[in-house]
């Protein structure tokens, strides 16, 4: 079956799909994205990622395409044309397209909206959840505003780039500091020797994860206390458990950093407890 993409109001094979030369996500990383889970065809927490999708827009200024209720239409389309029942759906949005030019076009210019749809195999990712994986640290290089989901990711992309060639599955920022804020594209958590869930508030200097917020509730629900503070690289090695988090991703146990075994290198209980009733505390709208 072949894929089917949305692109600016059309539905076209996913081949084919294309965006003009002068989209200004294209030439300057002008717009933002969202990655919405699938779960056993249901739509997860769609009501959350259009809300920050909302948020990025308005934070750059970039004028909502359409209604929530219409790119939710599309985002149900897409899974449906593509028949996926398990993976994601990726919105993206940008300013749009006009002669280059830095300063913002006029504002007859239409944001621009494509969207795709993939399947994952939850199945392998589960295997890969019960072995865990491994994370390296970089130094932090972004902006200060990656609060906002930008389509602006090359520091994620070099990161994430040098973690595979190190066999490793994410790497973690660390500020001059000594302090960890996140993933390349994921949130960062430890367990504490003392069973306390630790994560970096979400204020500045990180992605305010849905599944990040998913987490805090479920953990809630288990009884887990939380404490939302930076920790450092030597926290995390001395934690017993540490995980990393993301749409589709979930929870992800952690079980090497830089190398060092994390724990006793192997997932730990709190983590597979937050990952197994994970859905339970998601919105799931069926497809
Ligand atoms: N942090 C970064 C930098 C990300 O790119 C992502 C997801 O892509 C996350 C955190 C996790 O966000 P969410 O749980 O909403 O997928």
């Amino acid at each position: 079956m072949s894929r089917i993409a949305y692109v600016n109001g059309l539905y076209v094979p996913h081949a084919e799909a294309a965006v003009h030369i002068e989209d200004r996500g294209y030439q300057f990383g002008d717009g933002v994205y969202e990655v919405c889970e699938v779960y056993g065809g249901h739509l997860v927490d769609a009501t959350r990622h259009l809300a920050r999708l909302a948020r990025s827009l308005s934070e750059l200024r970039i004028r909502a395409p359409m209604s929530d209720a219409a790119l939710r239409q599309i985002m149900r389309e897409v899974v449906r044309r593509n028949r996926v029942r398990d993976g994601m759906v990726y919105i993206q949005v940008t300013r749009g397209v006009a002669r280059r030019d830095h300063v913002f076009p006029s504002s007859d210019v239409a944001p621009a909206v494509v969207m795709t749809a993939r399947a994952a195999d939850f199945a392998k990712a589960d295997r890969q959840a019960g072995e865990g994986v491994a994370v390296i640290t970089v130094p932090e290089n972004r902006w200060d505003r990656v609060d906002i989901k930008t389509v602006g990711l090359l520091p994620n992309v070099l990161a994430k780039q040098q973690a595979k060639e190190s066999g490793a599955r994410e790497a973690w920022f660390v500020t001059s500091d000594g302090l960890v804020t996140e993933g390349g594209s994921t949130n960062a958590w430890i367990v504490t020797g003392e069973g306390r869930l630790v994560t970096r508030p979400a204020t500045r200097g990180i992605l305010r994860g849905i599944t990040r917020e998913v987490v805090c509730e479920v953990a809630a629900r288990q009884g887990v206390p939380l404490e939302e503070r930076p920790f450092s690289v030597p926290e995390a090695l001395a934690a017993r458990e540490a995980f990393i988090t993301a749409a589709t991703t979930l929870v992800m146990p952690v079980v090497r950093i830089d190398g060092h075994m994390v724990g006793d290198g192997r997932p730990g209980p709190v983590t597979r407890a937050l990952r197994s009733h994970f859905h339970e505390a998601t919105e799931l709208v069926a497809v």
